[in-house]
Formats: C-alpha cells, structure tokens, sequence
C-alpha cells in the first residue's frame, strides 16, 4: 500500500540531491510538474512483492533479468532535462519496469519505449496498461536503431549505458529536441550527457553526472563483440 510519508520521504531526498548535485548538473531545482509527476506514480507498482517495503527508498531495485528500476533521483533529473511539455513525443531506451515511461507520459503528449529483452517488454506493457496509462507504446526492440516509424523525438532518453551515443539516435532527434544518455564503458565512471540538437541540426554536449547503470546490449551496445574488432 501507497505510504504517504514514505513518499513525502522520496521526493525530500530527490529535492536534497538535487541541491547536493547542482554544481555539476547546472540543474538547481527539478520543475514542480515533474516533482508532481514523481508523487503520482506509484513505484511500489514496478517491484515485486518482496521489494516493496524498499519502493520509495532512492535506490534502484532489481526487477529480474539481471535488470533495475532506477533510482528516483536519476529518473526525476532525467525527466527534468528532457524539458518535458504535453506537446511533446519521447522515445525511451530501456522499458524495465515501464517506472521511467509512466511518469513520463504524465508530462508529454506520446511516450514511445523500447525493451530489448522480450519478458520485461512483455510484464511492463501488461502493467502499464493495468494502471491505465494510455500514452504509452511498448515494443520489443533494439533501441540502437530507435523507432523509425515514430521518428523524429521531441526528446530520447536512454536509460542503459552505451560505448558511444547511438548515430541513429541523434538523427532521430528534433532540432531543438534533447537526448540524455549515460555513456561509458560497463565499469565505473560512467557520465550522464545531454545532447541538444539546434535548428540548423547540429549537436552541443554537456556532461551532467557521474553514474552507474547497466549497460546498454544489442547491435553496437556495450556487449556487441563486434565493437571490439572494428
Ligand atoms: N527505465 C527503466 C525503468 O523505469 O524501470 C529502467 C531501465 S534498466 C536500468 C535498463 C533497461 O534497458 C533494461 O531493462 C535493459 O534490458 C534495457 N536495454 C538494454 N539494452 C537495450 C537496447 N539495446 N534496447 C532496448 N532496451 C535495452
């Protein structure tokens, strides 16, 4: 059951971490609507029975696969750089539990998401549609290559750590739009950047964060072998 003190809890650490984290992020406090969406989202909904007591805790969890739920924090910067508007269309990389997705879609118009392992597409579809979210598409895929047939992106988040950005990825992007990936090898440091794409399409980078996620796998990802013999 939803615990209104447990998240009241959640959003205090998401706002101090957002303050302890400012110098390096440039970002000095997470908009109200974003911080609204975050109460709205029942997160003990993406876990399993066993992790619920930890479901408002600023961790992530595991939800099987080898996979996570991020943590809170991530996800509410994450979604704060996306400038996130209800005119907008976001792809997502990395479904998992469908968390990041559903808060998502309370702030924008479309949200698409791709997960490349069939069963969490599978159970974060089903979930989503269970809790009514109705702007949300999943499908089974290699975000590597993004979503063609939707493209382009107001906004691209990635939430799985890449070699490299995607190629594919920055061309399905909007001018004007953003795309927040975290990049790095699978071991530590990895860095959070964000990507603009200005009107006459070129890119600007900044690096946001140190973090830590799983990598991101598939054609190119950071299990591709054949990355290592190019
Ligand atoms: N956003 C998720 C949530 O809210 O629960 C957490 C994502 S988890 C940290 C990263 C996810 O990215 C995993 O479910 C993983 O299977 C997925 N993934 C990894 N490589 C991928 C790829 N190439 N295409 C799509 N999904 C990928």
């Amino acid at each position: 059951m939803m615990k209104k003190a447990d998240i009241d809890e959640m959003l205090r650490t998401i706002e101090d971490e957002t303050r302890y984290t400012r110098g390096m992020t440039g970002v000095p406090s997470l908009r109200p609507e974003v911080l609204a969406a975050m109460r709205q989202v029942p997160r003990e909904e993406f876990v399993s029975n066993f992790y619920k007591t930890m479901a408002y805790d600023n961790t992530p969890l595991p939800i099987g696969n080898g996979q996570t739920i991020s943590q809170p924090f991530i996800v509410a910067l994450m979604t704060d750089l996306l400038r996130p508007d209800k005119d907008k269309v976001i792809l997502e990389v990395g479904t998992g539990s469908g968390y990041q997705a559903a808060v998502l879609s309370l702030l924008v118009r479309q949200v698409y998401t791709l997960e490349i392992i069939p069963a969490l597409a599978g159970v974060a579809s089903a979930r989503l549609k269970r809790l009514g979210y109705t702007n949300i598409e999943v499908s089974r895929g290699d975000g590597n290559s993004g979503w063609p047939e939707h493209a382009p992106f107001d906004g691209i988040i990635v939430t799985a750590s890449a070699p490299h950005v995607p190629p594919v990825l920055k061309e399905q992007l909007k001018p004007g739009g953003r795309l927040v990936i975290p990049v790095g090898l699978t071991a530590m440091p990895q860095e959070l950047l964000m990507l603009e794409k200005n009107d006459k399409g070129e890119i600007r980078t900044r690096h946001v964060l140190s973090v830590s996620f799983v990598p991101l796998t598939g054609n190119g990802g950071n299990d591709d072998t054949r990355k290592n013999n190019l």
